[in-house]
């Protein structure tokens, strides 16, 4: 809920960025209101939209990232950091990475799985008909 929230806060004041850079320059990119010959006042308002901007993105960077000891291996359903004696060190699952998720598993759940549940969901088909269609 806070997430979508954000998200909407954020696209509501990147526009209004957008829409002040615009109304001030003539053109759609903030740095020309810190370029040209601007007034005063409007590069104060250009900043303080922009740092609200920033401000919102970094909170949904702190959101979308959770704290490695709260997270669950995927594989097991224990704690990530909790369980490394046991099932062994933290690892992030270079497939979800390169499409964006942060999976992060058990090395020897890992081993003795096989595979990473989360690719597996995502793309069950995963390699096996990437070339069929
Ligand atoms: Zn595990
Ligand atoms: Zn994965």
């Amino acid at each position: 809920m806070l997430k979508k929230q954000s998200i909407a806060g954020l696209i509501v004041w990147a526009l209004i960025a957008l829409g002040v850079t615009y109304l001030i320059t003539g053109s759609l990119n903030p740095i020309n209101v810190y370029q040209e010959n601007v007034s005063l006042i409007a590069k104060i308002i250009m900043s303080v939209l922009l740092a609200y901007v920033i401000l919102i993105i970094i909170g949904l960077l702190f959101m979308s990232a959770p704290g490695i000891s709260e997270m669950i291996c995927p594989i097991c359903n224990k704690n990530l950091m909790s369980f490394v004696s046991v099932y062994g060190q933290p690892d992030t699952c270079p497939n979800c990475r390169t499409h964006g998720r942060i999976t992060m598993y058990h090395r020897n759940c890992y081993k003795a799985a096989g595979q990473c549940p989360v690719c597996a969901e995502y793309d069950p088909m995963n390699d096996l008909h990437k070339n069929t269609f």
